[in-house]
């Protein structure tokens, strides 16, 4: 998400290269020291300090700047916030822990919004460091400004790598300011206001598809080595990325949490039965450590359904079903025809759109809404070993490529 620029001053990003990005955010400092580059929404503002210290901007996709950290953010989550804070370390914990609580990946960098009224901030913009660049002030490299009840965005990037390049040396935050006007940007040093007027922003996340995994720690192993698996995970296992995958993954994941309440799944304690699709059981044995071999896992067409899932230590059963009318009907319909051989090169291609597309649907759903977990009271495992399924996902592996005469 972001380029790191060599170490050292020299301009090495031209930010036009970004205008293909509408959503971009970022920051850094402009050209040799000239001032400093927000984005915000997709666009450039350069905030500059003039020779009297009075700060201008300048709206400029012609810009470079010698470290600039940037990423698109396509949505945004609100999260409302209280209380007060007192310094930028204040700050950083705030931002850490909304995003870990939230189920954010502080390992990888992220960028997040404070928006509304600020009681107390200290900003600078940095000025040249060599007399010759326009704009430099002997024995000053930049100006400080204070700011009081200040309204505006607070654009921020949380990043553990880079410290002392995208982030300053002592933080895990780069932090800028556009101030209400959009007469103003500059990078923040001070903060210090209450939250009640403010709401942070965080990236709506991509892939809220994770899951935590507890399995014995050797082959002869106690329980307590914990690992995490994301969709990309699935993806290897399973061989390539498809709708069936993520309705099977979203699915099985509100069982687990229900069975599972701390969201550690513990894959020494499931047997599932799932529905034939190879997508489908893919995800069963993957998530839960049902397997075929210790009778922990079978496939059964007759259940309600995709999948039936008990904890074997209690017995506790889930049912998952997706909701009807959530799937396209159609794919269903050229699903059949691809089984029996029937759609030509052009409609596989049209057919891998369509369920491309419903992927990225249910990527983005809540699955509260489209899934449905029914508690199985009386849920008997009743495994009939059969070997003889349709593995439908290689039918068409030598099909004819899509041709337009
Ligand atoms: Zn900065
Ligand atoms: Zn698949």
């Amino acid at each position: 998400m972001s380029e790191m620029g060599k170490t050292g001053f020299a301009p090495t990003i031209s930010t036009d290269s970004l205008q293909k990005y509408p959503r971009i955010f970022g920051m850094g400092p402009l050209g040799k020291m000239q001032g400093e580059i927000t984005f915000a929404n997709g666009i450039p503002y350069s905030g500059f300090a003039d020779l009297d210290g009075n700060p201008f901007i300048q709206k400029n996709w012609d810009i470079q700047s010698p470290f600039f950290v940037y990423g698109e953010v396509e949505e945004w989550v609100a999260f409302p916030l209280n209380g007060v804070i007192t310094d930028m370390a204040a700050m950083e914990k705030l931002v850490e822990n909304t995003a870990s609580q939230n189920g954010y990946d502080l390992s990888q960098p992220f960028f997040f919004k404070l928006v509304g009224t600020f009681d107390e901030m200290v900003t600078h913009i940095v000025t040249p460091r060599s007399p010759e660049v326009e704009g430099f002030k002997p024995g000053r490299n930049q100006e400080n400004y204070k700011h009081q009840n200040e309204s505006g965005e607070l654009i921020g990037v949380y990043s553990q790598v880079g410290k002392g390049i995208y982030t300053p040396q002592s933080s895990h935050l780069h932090v800028h300011l556009i101030n209400k006007e959009q007469s103003f940007t500059g990078h923040l040093d001070k903060i210090r206001t209450d939250l009640k007027d403010l709401t942070l922003y965080l990236p709506k996340s991509k892939n809220p598809l994770s899951f935590k995994t507890n399995d014995t720690d050797f082959s002869k192993g106690r329980l307590g080595f914990q690992q995490k698996i994301e969709l990309d995970d699935l993806v290897k296992f399973h061989g390539h990325l498809c709708d069936g995958l993520v309705v099977g993954a979203m699915g099985l994941k509100e069982a687990l949490e229900v069975l599972y309440p701390d969201g550690t799944i513990d894959r020494t304690d499931l047997r599932i039965v799932s529905k034939s699709s190879p997508c489908l059981t893919d995800v069963a044995v993957y998530l839960t450590g049902g397997r075929y071999q210790f009778g922990t896992f079978y496939v059964d067409d007759a259940i309600d359904g995709m999948y039936v899932v008990q904890r074997i230590s209690d017995g506790m059963a889930y049912q998952v079903n997706l909701k009807k009318g959530v799937k396209p009907t159609i794919i269903d319909d050229m699903s059949k025809k691809a089984v029996n051989l029937e759609l030509s090169g052009c409609e596989l291609d049209a057919l891998k759109g369509i369920e491309d597309d419903f992927t990225d649907y249910l990527l983005k759903a809540d699955a509260k809404e489209i899934f449905q977990i029914t508690e199985m009271e009386d849920f008997e495992w009743n495994p009939v070993l059969k070997a003889d399924f349709v593995k439908t996902d290689v039918l068409n592996k030598h099909a004819a490529n899509c041709t337009i005469e």
